[in-house]
């Protein structure tokens, strides 16, 4: 299923004779890449840390088929769900984010800033069709209850506090020709927020909140994933759990304490493997000059924040290469790095968005926070931390440099007076407005704690990471600790920094 026919270069004319040497050479390289990753060699296995991180949470077993041919990735889940919301629950609620793009009216990709990036070949549908959904074996009943259907209602009988229960269901996830997150794109399944996920239960309700094109609008708690996988032979996996060929012909991995779980299948791929301390990083692109880049700055990234913020928990991190007008997307142990960053004029772009979207795994993967009305608290954090990368690397004058471009001159820039960094996500209509307010002039709030501050924002930022490691951290909790860890009342600081408009 899936295999490419082998020419053979010498019977073809000049022209197609170098496409076909080209051809066969990348298949080549696949063929290395799949050889490559099927063995388990050099996986390691969960560290104590996580290990602890995991008792208890949301159990998913996750069985997915890759069906190419028809655009569609099979999906089954069984759930074990224990109530620790505090109240009694009549419902749950799954967010099935991949229905946002069944219309061009309603995509997250169709907006007009990136409609023809992502859909170079016009619009393409994408969704999910679920069924066959049981609670403890008995068949549930189910509606949508958002207008773009990312909100999946599944009534159950009475489920008391600290009470557990089986949620099963299948679906057909069909996924939309589109240069995004989700989207299969230049010959790769590039699969994030793909996978229902059960939403996350706050003040007494769950969270329905609509996929917004703007930020990155995925709430979800930590819960331990486990994972097979069926694809073509010879097609290249990547996941947030890291995968091996087994012998009944399916890949499998185990992901501990994650929020997420992602997934990029290449029809073909270069693969660098590498570690950083404990972790093994692997790094996904088009030839192996690419991968090794992007794992060679992975690897810089992964050992400066831990360093900073605290060991990295996950046993890999995998740096996907996507197709998709953006810099970057972060997952639980995986980001994805668009394909623009790879160029050799931009290998700067491509050290900094490495660099950012390494950080998310401190301040996004590690320690959640609201990322529909809070984005700051992820966003500016990596930011922060992006240029701390970039002083402690090459020093104050790069830093300065940088600070100018990323910072000092979003500060200075024209965009409507009622968004500040503070603003929820549906507050923003273009990227351009989100990237200066929510990055750069968010970013400044955390220079101007590392002054505030004795002990500097990255002594800081390392004890919340410690206080909140795998647990969802709002404003007012981020406010508190600040308080706390400082002594003094920094909520002035928060409120000119965050909710002031220039
Ligand atoms: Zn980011």
């Amino acid at each position: 299923m899936g295999r490419k026919r082998c020419i053979i270069p010498w019977a073809l004319p000049f022209g197609a004779r170098k496409a076909a040497l080209c051809f066969a050479l990348a298949a080549l390289a696949g063929l290395a890449a799949w050889l490559l990753l099927r063995g388990s060699g050099g996986i390691p296995g969960p560290g104590k840390e996580l290990t602890a991180a995991a008792e208890g949470l949301t159990d998913y077993r996750v069985e997915l088929r890759l069906l190419p041919e028809e655009n569609a990735l099979a999906i089954s889940e069984t759930i074990r769900f224990r109530n620790g919301t505090g109240d009694s629950l009549d419902h749950l609620v799954l967010r099935t984010w991949l229905n946002a793009f069944q219309s061009g009216e309603k995509s997250p990709a169709a907006l007009e800033e990136v409609y023809s990036a992502c859909y170079p070949e016009g619009f393409s549908p994408g969704g999910l069709t679920v069924y066959n959904v049981t609670w403890n074996g008995q068949a549930a009943n189910h509606e949508f209850v958002n207008s773009d259907e990312t909100a999946l209602k599944i009534a159950i009988p009475a489920l008391s506090p600290g009470e557990s229960g089986m949620l099963f269901f299948r679906c057909l996830a069909r996924i939309p020709h589109c240069a995004y997150r989700t989207g299969y794109a230049d010959g790769c399944w590039q699969m994030g927020n793909a996978l229902p996920l059960l939403s996350v239960y706050r003040d007494g309700a769950w969270r329905t909140d609509e996929y917004s094109p703007i930020g990155d609008p995925f709430l979800s708690e930590c819960a331990n994933f486990h994972v097979t996988l069926e694809a073509p032979e010879g097609y290249v996996p990547a996941c947030s759990a890291a995968l091996t060929w087994e012998k009944d012909g399916l890949w499998h991995g185990d992901l501990p304490a994650a929020r997420d779980l992602a997934l990029c299948v290449y029809e073909r791929a270069a693969v660098a493997k590498g570690k950083a301390g404990n972790t093994l990083i692997l790094a996904y692109a088009a030839d192996s000059g690419e991968a090794s880049r992007a794992l060679e700055n992975a690897k810089k990234a992964l050992e400066t924040f831990s360093a900073l913020y605290g060991e990295y928990p996950y046993p890999t991190l995998s740096v996907c290469k996507a197709d998709f007008p953006f810099s970057g997307m972060e997952y639980p142990a995986l980001c994805m790095i668009g394909k623009g960053q790879y160029s050799a004029e931009k290998s700067d772009s491509l050290e900094l968005t490495v660099a950012h979207e390494t950080a998310h795994q401190w301040f996004y993967a590690l320690v959640g926070s609201d990322q529909v009305l809070a984005p700051w608290q992820d966003e500016a954090i990596c930011e922060y931390a992006m240029l701390r990368y970039v002083q402690k690397r090459y020093g104050q004058g790069s830093f300065e440099a940088l600070k100018y471009y990323r910072v000092d001159a979003p500060m200075m820039e024209n965009v409507p007076g009622s968004l500040t960094p503070g603003s929820p996500i549906s507050y923003y209509n273009n990227y351009q407005d989100y990237r200066t307010v929510v990055y750069g002039r968010g970013a400044a709030l955390l220079l101007a704690l590392d002054d505030f501050l004795p002990g500097g924002a990255d002594a800081f930022l390392k004890a919340y990471v410690k206080e909140f490691a795998f647990q969802f951290v709002t404003r007012k909790q981020f406010e508190d600790f600040l308080n706390a860890y400082s002594g003094m009342d920094a909520s002035p600081l928060l409120l000119d920094y965050l909710d002031t408009e220039m």
